[in-house]
């Protein structure tokens, strides 16, 4: 009887074991569907955020809520175009104003548009470095 009973508990052992084991795959599987929906989300946040930026980002009537962090962003592209063209300063290149060719900074003319090269005045653009920008 008392073997009985043993064999009876492991049967019940390895059956919820198994249940177990179950329910751990489902709860694995539904947590994914969860994090595939959350990263979805996300997804399209950004893009309303993005969206919502391009449209009424230079807005001076955009909402109070939006204006702190439209200008974030603007300042960050304005930073992230002073900083690149510094990148091509530092390996004697430059863009052409004229078709935005990346092009040799020594040159008089663009090599394939032919305008003149102006070279940026990194100092005095917008998104300088506060270390680079003219003195007040
Ligand atoms: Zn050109």
């Amino acid at each position: 009887m008392a073997f009985g009973n043993f064999g009876k508990k492991i049967g019940e052992f390895a059956h919820n074991t198994s249940e177990k084991v179950s329910d751990m795959a489902e709860t694995s599987k539904l947590n994914g569907a969860i994090g595939d929906r959350k990263a979805e989300i996300q997804k399209t946040y950004v893009e309303i955020g993005k969206r919502y930026f391009e449209e009424f980002g230079g807005n001076p009537e955009i909402g109070e809520a939006y204006r702190a962090d439209c200008e974030t962003i603007r300042k960050s592209l304005e930073r992230i175009r002073w900083l690149e063209l510094k990148v091509l300063e530092v390996n004697g290149k430059t863009v052409c104003t004229g078709c935005g060719e990346e092009i040799d900074a020594t040159l008089a003319f663009c090599s394939k548009c032919g305008t003149k090269v102006a070279l940026p005045d990194l100092a005095s653009m917008p998104g300088a470095d506060p270390a680079e920008a003219p003195k007040a």
